[in-house]
């Protein structure tokens, strides 16, 4: 038995040489020139994402993003921080989180229908696009025919201006007439007055030209409201169905994939009615885990659009993959 195992033989030594006379060739074609260390770029993300369901086409538009410290007490307010805690970890997400805010646009074919204007600018440092990357994404805001308000809050009314002047100037506006009647009664929490204040200042006046609509309503055709009350009082989702293929648009039914789907009965900050919320949670993901109903959600992670599907003990987010590019 040799002792050679620990050395290199003399067909690797060959190899070795040969490689090393490869390298310092393709080197030597370059004379002079020095490898400088490319730069650091920071984070690089797609915020614009677009997709078939039957004949209508589906954009998805991240209009930015906040980064809040914790999880907790915004999610599981009614949990010891602890159990919030366990679940993230069981995730593999940070307590330190990312909220992002996604409007959807869908063309008919015949109407190109929005799904809410994000904040608008000047509210996060990240926001205030949502025009600019509708162009990008191929169309004009004069070409919007429908803007569909899904509930009163800043994130989703505060784009319906531009520079004072109506954002998208040729659409029609729909809100859900419970949520409408709502602010305009004005008795909300603390938290929500200067929601109060910017809803009488950007949506109110939309008040004379727009659409009310009750659950069940109909904005266009194959696009019909269903009742989402809770987060907001009178929030609505949209259910859109082409050749078959369903997709419910739910707004803010539950605003963070892990946290208020895996516990739906969690109380959520963001709520103004929590038992409502929570009872709408479980309502709207027994619906779409059953009839197996595609979800675009506007606060999950980008490109924001899954399943819900049901578990052991409650339900998890899948996210959609290639399904929708095929
Ligand atoms: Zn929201």
């Amino acid at each position: 038995m040799s002792d050679d195992k620990s050395r290199p033989s003399r067909r690797d030594a060959l190899k070795l040489a040969g490689g090393a006379a490869a390298a310092v060739s393709v080197a030597g074609s370059f004379p002079g020139t020095l490898q400088a260390a490319a730069p650091m770029l920071g984070v690089m993300r797609p915020n614009i994402y677009r997709f078939k369901l039957g004949s209508f086409e589906v954009t998805n538009i991240l209009d930015g993003f906040i980064q809040p410290p914790s999880l907790h007490p915004t999610y599981g307010a009614n949990q010891p921080i602890e159990a919030v805690q366990a679940l993230a970890r069981a995730n593999g997400i940070p307590m330190n989180f990312e909220n992002p805010y996604v409007s959807t646009l869908v063309n008919t074919g015949k109407e190109l229908v929005l799904f809410d204007t994000g904040n608008g600018k000047g509210r996060q440092p990240t926001t205030g696009n949502q025009r600019e990357l509708i162009a990008s994404a191929g169309y004009q805001p004069e070409q919007i025919d429908v803007v569909v308000i899904t509930h009163g809050h800043p994130d989703h009314i505060g784009g319906l201006l531009h520079d004072g002047k109506p954002a998208y100037p040729n659409a029609r506006i729909v809100f859900g007439e419970v949520e409408f009647d709502f602010w305009k009664k004005g008795v909300v929490r603390d938290a929500r007055k200067a929601n109060l204040e910017q809803f009488n200042k950007v949506a109110v006046p939309f008040a004379e030209k727009a659409t009310f609509l009750k659950p069940d309503g109909e904005v266009v055709g194959g696009i019909r409201a269903v009742n989402a009350f809770g987060h907001s009082p009178g929030m609505l989702a949209y259910h859109v169905e082409s050749g078959g293929q369903r997709l419910l648009i739910w707004a803010d039914v539950a605003n963070h994939y892990v946290m208020a789907i895996q516990q739906p009965d969690w109380e959520v900050g963001f709520d103004d009615n929590k038992e409502m919320a929570a009872a709408t949670r479980r309502r709207i993901f027994d619906m779409v885990s059953t009839d197996k109903i595609l979800v675009a959600g506007f606060h999950m992670p980008f490109p924001s659009i899954g399943h819900v599907e049901k578990t052991s003990t409650s339900y998890r987010w899948a996210p959609a993959t290639y399904q929708f590019n095929l």
